[in-house]
């Protein structure tokens, strides 16, 4: 497969292709890259810039380091990461190997990149349907794109497997996304009419009900902090009171406390309850 390599060169320099090209090329020949994958711009554009075809080695493109992580309790704890080095950083060994490539066409096809570069893939739309439109006839996913056409722009679906190995891979057709957004959206409007309004009466009267509970489980809470509170202020001024008073005071905060925390438990039971029948 040494060839390879030397041919996307090939086409990319001399014959001036894309790398959209040049990767639709190679999957045509049943030629696939190196982990057995259909080859597409970015596997052909990693090829163009690895300078391993010119002998050169580079190391230390990868850092280890520490991350401290803070848990929820306050322990630190510290992990092992791996940071992308800048490429000033980089420490590159000239013709550490025999090269591949002959020098002068892999620098040509350094200056072809950066000149094409800044006016690549078209750029990326605002796309509600991303994740959600899938190709009927390959079952990937869509991507939507803006295209300029006369001054004017417009917005496609285009199929993922067309979009990364071309017509052969997939032949769906682009799509028009204002026309397919709208008719999803009808179809949505048509399902909503559908649903009987009973259900949301329902849903809305359980939400209610649950912000309710939430509300009375929060001034229980506070009522059991004040009491807590209180108790904490009689035993520091015990010796104001009797011993008789005193005791009775103190246990009559003791069971009012009591009596607040069943409660508060017994809500927060039900409100788990609610929560889990809302799902
Ligand atoms: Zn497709």
């Amino acid at each position: 497969m040494e060839h390879i390599p030397k041919t996307i060169f090939e086409l990319y320099v001399n014959e001036g292709l894309g790398t959209f090209k040049i990767a639709d090329n190679l999957n045509n020949q049943g030629y696939r890259s190196k982990n057995g994958s259909l080859w597409c711009r970015e596997t052909v554009n990693q090829v163009l810039r690895n300078p391993a075809y010119i002998g050169n080695v580079v190391h230390g493109k990868r850092r280890n380091m520490l991350q401290r992580e803070y848990e929820d309790d306050g322990k630190m704890t510290k992990r092992k990461i791996q940071l992308k080095t800048a490429k000033e950083e980089w420490n590159v060994v000239e013709n550490a190997h025999e090269p591949l490539i002959d020098h002068a066409v892999f620098y040509k096809a350094q200056q072809i990149l950066l000149a094409r570069g800044h006016k690549r893939a078209p750029r990326r739309a605002y796309h509600p349907l991303t994740g959600i439109l899938f190709c009927g006839k390959c079952k990937e996913g869509m991507v939507c794109q803006k295209r300029s056409y006369k001054g004017k722009e417009y917005r496609y679906y285009i199929c993922k497997t067309y979009h990364k190995y071309g017509r052969n891979s997939c032949d769906q057709a682009n799509v028009n996304a204002d026309e397919i957004e709208e008719a999803v959206l009808s179809l949505i409007r048509i399902k909503l009419l559908n649903i009987p309004s009973e259900t949301f009466t329902i849903r809305i009267a359980i939400e209610k009900e649950l912000g309710r509970l939430e509300e009375e489980l929060k001034t229980l809470k506070s009522k059991i902090q004040k009491l807590t509170k209180d108790q904490v202020a009689l035993f520091q001024q015990r010796e104001l009171f009797t011993e008789e008073v005193y005791t009775q005071e103190m246990l009559a905060k003791k069971q009012q406390i009591q009596v607040a925390s069943v409660e508060s438990e017994q809500l927060t039971r039900k409100i788990e309850n609610r929560r889990v029948h809302q799902k």
